[in-house]
């Protein structure tokens, strides 16, 4: 498809569209898609981009996953909070305004198990009304027991849509069922979650390819759970405690991450695009004014990090440490307004 008419072809998502986006040529024209990104972007979502924090529960993981501090050879100390100390954490995101917090672990099935969210989100539903988890895949019966006891939301990437790369990063462990992964979204949709978030790991396989298997995944949930919003997560490779940054063949540089975001935007106008503190405080501030509709802040990746616990092992250095504060006056500098709250839980019931 021709460049200029993939920009502005108002339809929406087709493979040779986003192709057309995604190319080499396609360079060229990063300023006409980042205009067009914004247009979309404040048509669609007003002024307001969402806040939310990650709250850490557990470091432990049975999964060997190369690429994360968490993976189960590294003999570093670990950390699983009580309902209690996640309680403590989760009082001092709320005291700092935020409605919208994401339960994080590692696949610690023996201590982080169904009941154990559904405690926990029975106690943080008062305080936050949106909870999300990030963790490794349930079936739909167990997504039903925790969507019943107040989490809405989820996100899990794929790591690599590539079958080959990803039996190569997933040698053993539960994670390395590649299909069972693959349709954890479905099952979550089917057990009434409201938002699905999707993306790789962008540094394991060839980012063009990845977006596109991305984007067939994502119109796959559009249309078969129409009543869900799909969200776009970019988590590119953070350096991190015993993980060789060798691995990462297949880095992209800040403008590649750009026409990937903005690719996504122009054909998908209503999903929600996520940015996390893995990036720059500089790059966060640029890409927030194109496409971004949510965005974390004062992040810690390790559990109890807002707490005491500074020293337990955090799955990733977060690139930008600005407070939620900061990052709040940031996005009034630039005539957007932070949401800390903008959904009730109401309607998901
Ligand atoms: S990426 Fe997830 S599953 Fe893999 S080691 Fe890290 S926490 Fe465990």
């Amino acid at each position: 498809m021709d460049i200029q008419k993939a920009i502005y072809n108002d339809t929406g998502y087709s493979k040779e569209r986003l192709d057309a986006l995604l190319s080499v040529d396609a360079q060229k024209n990063l300023e006409q898609m980042a205009q067009k990104a914004r247009q979309i972007t404040r048509q669609r979502f007003g002024n307001t981009i969402q806040l939310y924090a990650p709250l850490y529960v557990s470091n432990f993981c049975v999964n060997h996953c190369p690429y994360c501090a968490f993976n189960c050879k590294s003999k570093l100390p670990r950390t699983r909070l009580t309902i209690e100390e996640a309680c403590k954490e989760a009082d001092i995101l709320a005291a700092e305004g935020f409605r919208h917090i994401l339960l994080v672990s590692g696949e610690d099935k023996k201590f982080i198990n169904v009941e154990y969210l559904a405690e926990l989100a029975k106690k943080l539903r008062e305080k936050f009304s949106s909870i999300s988890i990030e963790i490794y895949p349930l079936d739909t019966e167990e997504y039903k027991k925790l969507f019943a006891a107040g989490i809405d939301s989820i996100a899990i990437y794929q790591e690599t849509y590539d079958r080959a790369d990803f039996a190569k990063f997933h040698t053993a462990g539960p994670k390395s069922d590649y299909d069972w992964r693959l349709e954890t979204l479905s099952r979550a949709a089917e057990a009434g979650f409201r938002s699905l978030g999707l993306g790789f790991l962008i540094g394991l396989s060839d980012w063009r390819t990845q977006t596109i298997a991305l984007a067939e995944h994502a119109n796959m949930l559009m249309k078969k759970y129409w009543q869900a919003r799909v969200s776009f997560s970019f988590p590119r490779m953070r350096p991190a405690e015993n993980v060789d940054e060798k691995l990462f063949r297949y880095m992209i540089n800040d403008t590649e991450l750009v026409q990937m975001m903005v690719a996504l935007r122009l054909c998908f106008p209503d999903s929600e695009i996520v940015m996390s503190t893995r990036e720059s405080a500089r790059f966060r501030d640029n890409i927030s004014q194109i496409c971004v509709t949510r965005i974390s802040a004062g992040s810690k990746t390790n559990p109890g990090g807002y707490g005491q616990e500074d020293d337990a092992l955090e799955q990733f250095e977060v690139a930008d440490d600005r407070t939620p504060v900061q990052i709040a006056a940031m996005l009034k500098e630039k005539n957007l307004e932070a949401v800390w709250k903008d959904w009730d839980k109401a309607f998901s019931k």
